[in-house]
């Protein structure tokens, strides 16, 4: 019998599509997992617009066959996805992949958009943590990623905005 850890562990080397660094798990888009006479994934999309959600599912799926398991994968669309979700870890992770994680509490879902009017939307550099950084371009080496730059040590890097 498989247990619901073991399926969160298999979950856990899901890696994400688009920075492979972080787990779908890290990511935060896996909602629940339930082990009945099948087993269910429930999974929350990033944002709908993102082409990177059908290749996770694709990878969902793949990774359960691996072990013998056709699984049942649910969407949930509510509530919807934030960055808020993605995990202590993933946060590291990506601090160690040289890319900014989110800060807390600026999901697109309208905060980030109040401290942007207030003036005190800053990103820490991944590199040597200074916040004296300034955004170089919405758009960087993918939709979900914009270029950033630290003042500080003169490196460019990502701000992982979305997904
Ligand atoms: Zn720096």
């Amino acid at each position: 019998m498989v247990t619901e850890a073991q399926v969160w562990g298999w979950l856990a080397e899901v890696p994400d599509p688009e920075i492979p660094v972080i787990s779908v798990v890290d990511l935060g888009i896996v909602r629940e997992v339930s082990v009945g006479e099948e087993v269910t994934v429930t999974v929350t999309p990033t944002y709908s617009g993102c082409p990177a959600t059908s290749v996770i599912t694709f990878e969902i799926d793949a990774a359960l066959r691996r072990q013998g398991i056709t699984p049942r994968i649910e969407t949930r669309i509510a509530p919807p996805w934030t960055t808020d979700w993605i995990t202590a870890e993933g946060r590291d992770k990506l601090r160690a992949y040289g890319i900014a994680p989110p800060v807390d509490g600026t999901a697109p879902t309208g905060r980030r958009v109040a401290r942007m009017v207030g003036g005190n939307f800053t990103v820490a550099c991944p590199r040597c943590g200074s916040t004296e950084t300034e955004e170089v371009s919405r758009f960087g080496s993918t939709p979900c990623k914009a270029a950033w730059r630290c003042k500080s040590c003169a490196e460019p890097f990502d701000y992982f905005k979305c997904h």
